[in-house]
């Protein structure tokens, strides 16, 4: 009989465990059921900056589309969130009452953005104000774009000069906006590079038309009805109309937690990626933390992915995971590249 296999969160770690598993036959071996809280089937992530800059449709950046799931036995639950977790009965509970029963278990909930104490950034309601946006998810790209797609938005300001900020930046001047980087650090893309490069790939960015503040500090966003611009530590205000927040992300971690599993500043795992002290659950992806180290890139979740695989279906139950250099996967390369205009 078929053991039942259920993972929570549909996203690159999620997806890419899945296909894995059933490389290594796993089709014959579970039932397989997975639960993604973003309402369509996995898509790159990666991709998402070519989105926001026009240069791919999100139609194109799907990696398994919803029949993909069919053609393989899988049931996806899209747009589905699961809140808890009974590791004693082996059930999970999503937020529309679904129930689901598991033999063997996979957690790859990633991350979400982080959104640094500032003034004014929620409504009295605690909603993010309207013309804020985080970018992480399709939906927040297309909310992106529709907003600089209007004609009276002309400046968005960018909090955060890591990768994804400057991604953001490039992306936004597609639709006529000017653009300001506002970073905390002493350089761009800090956590990456030296004083000396960065100051390279600032000459570039200016170059480019982007503005940058580099040891800035965002305290509040302006404006009442809507935003006006963001206010700065020591510093003049900036103008704008919209807000683009790349200030860092935190794992996912509420359903592990609420569950009773071992997280720390991730969900604990073992080098079978197995949850710390549970036979039966394994955890995968940026919501993982392993030997102290939390990943925030694509090429350790893919040997995650494989470990775990091997380990699962009993392909290879000494399969390990050691750990991974933090290389980013892709496109650095590709804020230098040209975008085209509104
Ligand atoms: C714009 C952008 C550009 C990037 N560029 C690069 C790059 O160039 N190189 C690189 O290596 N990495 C890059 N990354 C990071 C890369 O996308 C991530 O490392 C990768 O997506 C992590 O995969 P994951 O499956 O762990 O998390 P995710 O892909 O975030 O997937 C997690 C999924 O689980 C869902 N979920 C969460 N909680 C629940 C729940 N309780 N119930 C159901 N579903 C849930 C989430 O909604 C999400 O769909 C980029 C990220 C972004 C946003």
């Amino acid at each position: 009989m078929k053991r039942r296999l259920v993972v929570i969160g549909n996203g690159m770690a999620g997806a890419r465990a899945v296909e894995e598993i059933l490389a290594r036959g796993g089709g014959d071996l579970f039932d397989i059921t997975m639960f993604g809280d973003e309402p369509y089937g996995n898509y790159n992530r990666i991709m998402l900056s070519h989105v926001l800059s026009g240069e791919e449709s999100d139609a194109d950046i799907f990696l398994n589309a919803l029949p993909w799931y069919h053609e393989n036995n899988i049931t996806l639950h899209a747009g589905v969130r699961v809140d808890r977790i009974d590791k004693f009965s082996r059930h999970v509970f999503a937020s529309d009452g679904r129930v689901a029963q598991y033999d063997q278990l996979i957690i790859a909930t990633g991350s979400r953005s982080f959104l640094p104490p500032m003034d004014g950034l929620h409504t009295p309601s605690g909603t993010v104000r309207h013309g804020v946006f985080t970018f992480r998810t399709m939906d927040d790209t297309r909310k992106m774009i529709e907003f600089a797609q209007h004609e009276h938005h002309r400046r968005a300001v960018v909090i955060g000069g890591g990768l994804l900020g400057l991604e953001a930046a490039r992306g936004l001047q597609a639709y006529g906006l000017d653009v300001a980087v506002v970073h905390s650090g002493g350089h761009l893309m800090s956590a990456q590079m030296g004083p000396d490069g960065s100051a390279i790939l600032r000459r570039s960015v200016e170059g480019l038309g982007i503005e940058v503040h580099t040891g800035s500090r965002t305290t509040a966003i302006l404006g009442s009805d809507r935003i006006t611009g963001v206010g700065l530590r020591d510093q003049p205000d900036l103008d704008c109309d919209m807000v683009v927040v790349t200030a860092g992300i935190r794992p996912n971690v509420d359903v592990a937690v609420v569950s009773g599993l071992a997280v720390e500043r991730g969900i604990v795992v073992d080098d079978h990626l197995r949850v710390m002290d549970e036979e039966e659950i394994y955890a995968v992806g940026e919501c993982v933390q392993h030997r102290g180290e939390v990943y925030e890139l694509v090429a350790p979740l893919w040997e995650q992915a494989a470990v775990l695989a091997d380990h699962v279906t009993g392909v290879d139950r000494n399969s390990m995971y050691l750990g991974s250099r933090s290389i980013p996967q892709s496109n650095a390369g590709s804020l230098m590249a040209p975008s085209g205009g509104k």
